[in-house]
């Protein structure tokens, strides 16, 4: 298992020695052979790298338990406002190495390592990505996390234990290929099951309607497993709790109600119910309105819906010292936070429980809905808005729809009264769109049931303002940050497709082909590599974004909400060529506009030429070196095998191109040509680079996190930290 050590590594490596309490590592070595023995039943003689990466997680993980048991107990004592941040992604990527620096444990573990003779860099390599997310809306939701930790707020993170998460993508002739991400086969050291814990969801069914109220009934029921994840935060002794559901069937299940085809059958069948939580859906800024993941959705706020009252009845302001739960108080107790509209069902669950379970009256009910809940945009790309068939909704979720149709009808009351007889005022604000399918708008349900109402950047709260219905919306700002060493040169681009996503696999096929042509030809030698990288994923972020010189986040102004790479990039000291779109305009704001590569249409003017009328072909005639490039790839010369390959890319471009790419290209060459000059002055660039690096502050989770904390929950973030726990297991 052990490689022969470096000069490097071993200077690396007795610096590391002289930091590690003596004791600790004795220590460390003591749990670590034990965990090998009495955890993975293995000795060194048949002992894996993976067995070594177990027996050292779980090492690590003894010492969270400690503080994670007793920051539940103060919670439970102090009894503090409590944040649940609902999320259909939570892109952690891997635990090891962010619990060792979390708890001061990574020179002790790394000198533990080295004296059993085994590199813990090469062990910390065989931990699968928790990939549980698709890109920045995931990750945000990890980086979310881990600040509510270190600003010590009682938070959780509710969501789905995916078996399987984003898929791995393999490049195969330079075409993506997917393959299914089976992260949880060796097991999961981090996780604890609570199958204690399980809650029931119910689904399909139908409504009664009696004088004492409305009853859902003839439901199927799934049950929801959790598994708990602990959170710990930066070296302030706090551990949160991630809670993930996953679907398990009941023990009845089709035997009773459904019985189909007798009892083998029914145990067959138990894996139609527990698909829920099965695989997640690879859509990034896509809506795809399948009926299973309308299932994920309900489920985790379902399951998290009962678990956060439960956790209400329980607390001093629920029935423990009072002899009725009293809901009024549930919004001075309770944050829920929705990230994005994914888990916008929380707000019809609510009002049901609320009114339906606990008998309160619809308006105080509504109250209470509304100032517990807040929503956070991520896009106002319409194809990522989702917006569900109502027939869909009442197959499966009967009683739910006609909360949400109540919740429209006093809704539009409203804003009759406020704008009488403007008609087509009602209409573009209706939760329900009319006209074909009838659907539900999540995003007006979202914004009508939650007190606060937020985008991710400055310039994307500024256009949902300016055009969506947003009776009050606060800003904010995401972000996450990555350390790390560079690994890798910086010729690398990188773009990403959902399986399905046509063309977005067309593009990436694109680049494959050019790198096949550039990387080989005789004139261009080794001065240029056009690399695409396999399967990006958090792992590889932390690698690469280091390594990077120059940043492109060239988006056509107004179409991307934030951006988070952009930021990774900033803090990591690279410079930006970018256009005034999502967190670019901060960042130019932040460093100075002189100090990053601005260039192309600001949304004004994106705006004019939608007015006057956007025609690739003016451009492409105009600009000789735009038309031999489009000719170039419409003309086989990257594929010359099959000439037409890139046809439809080409037709998009010229034709139906949403993003309008040439009205920037020519601003963005001569921006380029720009970039290319200050390259050649190292020290002017750096200078740059520094102000950068100086200026991206604001751009961290905790900032982030603080702010949201005291504008939309009335919660105060501390930096206080709580006593340390005695660590021997
Ligand atoms: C940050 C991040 C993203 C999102 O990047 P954007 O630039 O915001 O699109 C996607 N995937 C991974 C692995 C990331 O770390």
């Amino acid at each position: 298992m052990s490689k022969p050590l470096s000069d490097h590594d071993r200077r690396k490596q007795i610096s590391v020695r002289g930091l590690a309490g003596i004791e600790n590592v004795a220590e460390l070595k003591q749990n670590f052979n034990r965990h090998l023995h009495f955890t993975l039943v293995k000795d060194r003689n048949v002992a894996t790298r993976r067995d070594y990466y177990f027996a050292l997680a779980h090492t690590v993980r003894d010492h969270l338990i400690g503080r994670w048991i007793r920051t539940q107990q103060h919670y439970y004592e102090k009894d503090p406002k409590r944040v649940y941040y609902i999320s259909l992604e939570f892109y952690m990527g891997r635990t090891l190495q962010n619990t060792m620096v979390n708890l001061a444990l990574e020179n002790a573990c790394d000198e533990a390592m080295y004296q059993l003779g085994l590199d813990m860099e090469e062990l910390e390599d065989m931990e699968e990505d928790a990939g549980l997310g698709n890109g920045g809306l995931g990750r945000l939701a990890a980086c979310f996390l881990d600040s509510m930790a270190s600003l010590g707020l009682a938070a959780y993170g509710y969501g789905i234990r995916y078996e399987f998460g984003i898929f791995n993508q393999k490049i195969v002739n330079g075409w993506q290929v997917e393959e299914a991400d089976d992260w949880l086969r060796y097991g999961n050291p981090w996780e604890k099951a609570r199958p204690e814990y399980m809650r029931p969801v119910h689904f399909y069914g139908r409504t009664e309607h009696h004088p004492d109220g409305v009853k859902w009934v003839d439901t199927q029921v799934v049950l929801a497993l959790p598994y708990d994840t602990p959170v710990p935060g930066y070296r302030n002794n706090v551990v949160n709790t991630m809670r993930l559901w996953s679907a398990k069937a009941p023990c009845e299940f089709n035997l009773k109600d459904f019985n189909v085809g007798g009892y083998i059958q029914a145990v067959l069948d138990r894996n139609l119910a527990e698909n829920i939580s099965r695989v997640l859906y690879p859509n990034d800024n896509f809506f795809e309105g399948k009926e299973l993941r309308l299932k994920q959705e309900y489920f985790v706020v379902s399951a998290t819906l009962q678990d956060i009252i439960r956790r209400f009845k329980v607390s001093k302001f629920g029935s423990r010292e009072i002899a009725r739960t009293d809901f009024s108080k549930l919004p001075d107790k309770v944050a829920i936070q929705l990230n994005d509209t994914h888990p916008a069902m929380a707000i019809p669950e609510l009002m049901r429980v609320l009114v339906d379970e606990e008998k309160l009256s619809w308006e105080k009910a509504w109250d209470i809905c509304v100032r517990t809940c807040a929503y956070t945009n991520h896009t106002v790309l319409p194809e990522a808005l989702e917006r569900w068939p109502v027939d869909l909704f009442a197959h499966l979720l009967p009683r739910h729809l006609e909360i949400v149709f109540e919740i429209n009808r006093r809704h539009l009351e409203n804003v009759a009264a406020k704008f009488p007889g403007d008609n087509d005022r009602l209409r573009r604000m209706s939760l329900i769109e009319e006209g074909g399918q009838k659907r539900i708008n999540m995003a007006h349900l979202c914004i009508v049931g939650s007190h606060a109402v937020n985008g991710v950047a400055q310039i994307h709260s500024d256009i949902l303002k300016a055009t969506v219905y947003v009776p009050e919306i606060t800003t904010n700002l995401p972000v996450i940050l990555y350390a790390g060493e560079s690994q890798l040169t910086p010729e690398i681009q990188s773009t990403y497709a959902a399986p399905g996503y046509h063309t977005a696999k067309m593009i990436i096929r694109l680049i494959t082909a050019i790198g096949e042509v550039v990387n080989n030809d005789p004139v261009v030698g080794d001065r240029l590599k056009v690399i695409f990288l396999e399967n990006y994923r958090v792992t590889l972020a932390e690698k690469g974004i280091p390594a990077a010189d120059l940043s492109e986040q060239i988006s056509t102004a107004g179409t991307e909400a934030s951006g988070t790479g952009n930021m990774k990039f900033m803090l990591n000291g690279a410079l930006t060529i970018g256009t005034m779109d999502g967190a670019n305009v901060e960042m130019a704001e932040e460093a100075g506009e002189d100090n990053l590569f601005i260039f192309g249409m600001r949304v004004d003017d994106v705006d004019e030429l939608d007015k006057r009328g956007y025609h690739a072909e003016e451009y492409y005639n105009r600009l000789p070196e735009l038309k031999q490039a489009i000719d170039q790839i419409a003309g086989g010369f990257f594929s010359p095998k099959q000439p037409d390959l890139f046809k439809e890319i080409v037709n998009m471009l010229m034709h139906h191109d949403r993003f309008k790419v040439f009205a920037d290209y020519e601003d963005y060459i001569k921006c380029q040509e720009k970039v290319n000059a200050l390259y050649k002055n190292p020290k002017e660039w750096t200078k740059k680079v520094i102000f950068n690096i100086a200026g991206c502050g604001k751009f961290s989770s905790d900032r982030t996190i603080a702010q949201y904390a005291r504008e939309i929950w009335g919660m105060e973030p501390t930096l206080e930290k709580l006593p340390a726990p005695d660590d021997k297991p």
